[in-house]
């Protein structure tokens, strides 16, 4: 759906509203409740000043969110994803690992997110962590919430009263799209489904556009959860292939792309396994034998990449996890540091598919530069990534400009289950586009011009081409659609 004449301006005017602040802060408005935190020191160059407009202004696409439907978050706390309905779920995704790894004990964590403490007093549970992680992106991301939706620019005992207020006068009927289009300026959100279902239709379809999940596909599979809706009973692999058909020529022309977040738990080294290796793993799987790791390896292989070609059939890009793992205490980083070579290795087994590498697979993401640069199929994805290292992600923005084709870089995911930190990463992210493209232009790679058209392809004509958002806006307005 198009905005209206009247939203466009009301967004405008919010984005104009905190661009005094944000080009040019003066020492009143740092300080004032509600007002935009700087993108750069007072006193700014012109460069920086036009920069940051024009990033303002411009509508952003998010391609990868967790946000649960409105109605849903609107039920109140004590269900999955919404341990509480209070101030403290802005740091239930991802604060609590920055909290727990300095120090936070599970039994404070757990009383801090229970929906029977109250509200206010939780202050005093968080009061000796703060200071410890106040500055680290996932931090970031809530304060500006904080800030720009509740007017309250520091936690403490004197403030947390008006906090809890404004998260109560925040959290109404509505307010999804008030925070993601007229705080944010965000044009659309592409979520991930993370509460089982591999594709959720949405209440705001063009607002929330989703993505396909295909990891059940291949992992387990899922055949408990994926072919129940289809009505086919799985006794063979070529009634597992049937499945998926079923979910892609029902789905696909709603889908924006494909997901898997199988790197969470291997590394995403699929080799082209032949239907004949996988048949028999398939078959045990079935009579719930016992597989061994590589049949299981083997057998996930097959299928993903049997996924893949689908999705590559319906014109789908393929959106992989690569890269740092949210939680705290348990990732294997040796395990991540293979995912560079093994994307590459995608890209070589699958010319047809567009692959998403996501997150720019931090820390790694120098090799993941190099893979946009050398693979025509090979897409970046600085989703999350302004919250887990907000300078890495500028350097890696920076870096791509001057390397690799411009539209291989999507700009912004939150990756957010809660709606309200989405904005702080939004204007961290943008804070960050700006510094890239400044100091491209100061340090003389960049002429202030090419910088300034550059801005409309980074924050939303890249992903509009590679997703089709037109004609998926489209289809998805149709009457009938989603159902
Ligand atoms: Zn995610």
């Amino acid at each position: 759906m198009a905005p209206s004449r009247r939203t466009v301006l009301k967004r405008l005017a919010a984005a104009g509203a905190g661009l005094a602040a944000w080009t040019a802060p003066s020492a009143e408005a740092a300080e004032s409740p509600g007002a935009a935190p700087a993108i750069a020191p007072a006193g700014s160059s012109a460069t920086r000043r036009r920069l940051a407009d024009r990033v303002a202004r411009t509508p952003m696409v998010d391609t990868h969110e967790h946000l649960i439907e409105e109605a849903d978050r609107l039920r109140g706390g004590g269900q999955p994803r919404v341990p509480c309905d209070d101030w403290a779920l802005l740091f239930t995704h991802y604060l609590d690992s920055d909290l727990r790894t300095s120090g936070m004990s599970r039994a404070d964590w757990d009383r801090f997110t229970s929906p029977d403490e109250d509200a206010t007093s939780k202050w005093s549970l968080l009061a000796p962590y703060w200071p410890l992680v106040k500055h680290t992106g996932y931090a970031q991301a809530v304060r500006i919430a904080i800030r720009q939706l509740y007017g309250v620019s520091e936690l403490s005992t004197a403030t947390i009263a008006q906090v809890q207020a404004g998260y109560e006068r925040t959290r109404q009927p509505g307010f999804y799209r008030k925070i993601l289009q007229d705080h944010a300026n965000l044009e659309s959100c592409q979520v991930n489904c993370i509460t089982g279902e591999p594709f959720k239709p949405s209440a705001m379809p063009t607002l929330l556009m989703q993505d396909l999940s295909i990891v059940g596909m291949f992992a387990g599979p899922n055949i408990g959860q994926y072919a129940p809706p289809t009505g086919i009973t799985v006794g063979s692999l070529g009634d597992w292939y049937r499945v998926m058909d079923w979910w892609f020529e029902r789905y696909a022309p709603l889908a924006v792309a494909v997901k898997s977040q199988q790197a969470y738990s291997r590394d995403i080294d699929y080799a082209r396994v032949p239907a004949e290796k996988a048949e028999p793993v398939f078959a045990k799987v079935l009579r719930k034998d016992k597989v061994s790791a590589e049949e299981r390896k083997a057998l996930e292989d097959h299928l993903f990449w049997c996924a893949v070609d689908r999705a590559s059939a319906h014109g789908l890009p393929v959106k992989l996890h690569t890269g740092y793992y949210a939680g705290h205490n348990s990732m294997p980083l040796s395990r991540l540091s293979q995912n560079p070579g093994s994307a590459a290795e995608l890209c070589r087994l699958g010319p047809e598919a567009r692959f998403v590498f996501m997150h720019i697979g931090y820390p790694y993401y120098e090799e993941f530069l190099a893979l946009a640069k050398q693979w025509s199929n090979a897409y970046v994805d600085l989703c999350w990534s302004w919250i887990i290292n907000p300078v890495a992600a500028k350097d890696y923005l920076k870096k791509h400009l001057l390397t690799a084709p411009v539209q291989k870089v999507l700009p912004f995911g939150g990756d957010y289950i809660p709606v309200e930190p989405v904005l702080g990463h939004a204007v961290i992210a943008r804070r960050g586009i700006t510094l890239a493209l400044a100091e491209l232009v100061e340090e003389g790679w960049l002429m202030l011009d090419e910088a300034l058209d550059l801005v409309d392809p980074i924050l939303r004509g890249n992903a509009h081409r590679l997703f089709e958002l037109a004609r998926k806006t489209e289809a998805l307005t149709r009457p009938g659609a989603g159902s």
